[in-house]
Parts: C-alpha cells; structure tokens; sequence
C-alpha cells in the first residue's frame, strides 16, 4: 500500500491525539468524539457494527465493547481523513479509505511511543491497557516489533508531541 496514504492516517492519528489533549490510555472515546462535536448512539436490531449518518455515529449495543472501541476509532478515521461515502456500513472491501481508516484507529488506540515507554509490547499487555481486543493488540504487537528492530520512534515532530504530552502517564505506569 502506497506509504503517502499510510502517512496521512497516521499523522493524522497523531494529531487528534494532541488536539483532543487526551493524554492517558486507555484512550477515551467519549471525550475525543465531543471534541469534534460528533454523537455516539447505540442501536440493536442488526448485524451491522456501527455506521455513520449525519454527524452521529452508530454503534451496535450488542458487540463487545473492546471490538466496538476499534470500530469507533476506525469510523472517526474516516470522518477526520473527509472520506467520501461515509454512510457505507460495510468494511471488509479493501481500499485506501478502510486502509487508512485502519491504520487511524490502531494509532489513536494504541499509540505506539506510548506503548514502547512503558515496555508494553505484549498483544495481551496492550489489549489490557488499551482496552480493545487481543485481535486488534495481535497487529499492534507484531508493527511494535518491527519500529523496535528499526529503532522508528519520535522521528516525527507530532510522535515527540504525543510523547511529551503522555509524560505522566508514563511515569505513573513504567512497567
Ligand atoms: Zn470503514
């Protein structure tokens, strides 16, 4: 996948974090999506997983919450990115729009800076302190290992960013 577009989710992830000053994990959703001033409602009744029409997004009450906070997250990727067709609710097509909705979510949820500073590298440590599933943190852990060997941390300014506004939270939870 083209690393521009890939860039583009992440830096973006990256930005909400620091403009949502959301500073501690697990990331609270609620306060981010107020932020933007965008609703959350529930709905039952269907197999759909969560879907966005004006303003609002949709998410389904009988899921477990650990997956619906992924979907969440991912929903907001494609708010904040402005991708077109935001009223699709089906998300297993794949294209640059569920790609970088994808990589939006895992940076928003699962900030790796963060993870790295209090060593927690393992699927189950970080689906534990990022409350989301051992599935989501299974692709978390296994990029984590790969900006380890590669050393890829705090290269970007906004990384640097996140990471000193996380500064506390981290001291508070060193493993
Ligand atoms: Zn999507």
């Amino acid at each position: 996948m083209n690393y521009k577009y890939y860039k583009i989710a992440r830096d973006k992830a990256w930005q909400t974090l620091i403009e949502t000053n959301v500073n501690s994990l697990p990331i609270n959703l609620k306060d981010v999506f107020s932020y933007y001033n965008i609703n959350l409602k529930t709905f039952i009744n269907s197999s759909d997983e969560a879907f966005i029409k004006n303003n609002t997004v949709y998410f389904n009450k009988s899921y477990n919450i650990k997956r619906v906070r992924f979907t969440l997250a991912h929903e907001l990727g494609h708010i904040l990115l402005k991708h077109e067709n935001l009223t699709h609710t089906v998300h297993t097509y794949k294209n640059i729009e569920e790609f970088q909705a994808n990589i939006f979510a895992r940076g928003l949820l699962m900030p790796a800076i963060v993870l790295k500073e209090i060593n927690c590298i393992e699927a189950q440590d970080i689906a534990n302190i990022c409350n989301v599933s051992l599935q989501t943190a299974q692709y978390r852990a296994e990029r984590m290992q790969e900006l380890l060997r590669r050393n890829k941390f705090k290269l970007s300014p906004l990384e640097r960013q996140v990471h000193s506004n996380f500064k506390d939270f981290i001291n508070s939870n060193k493993i």
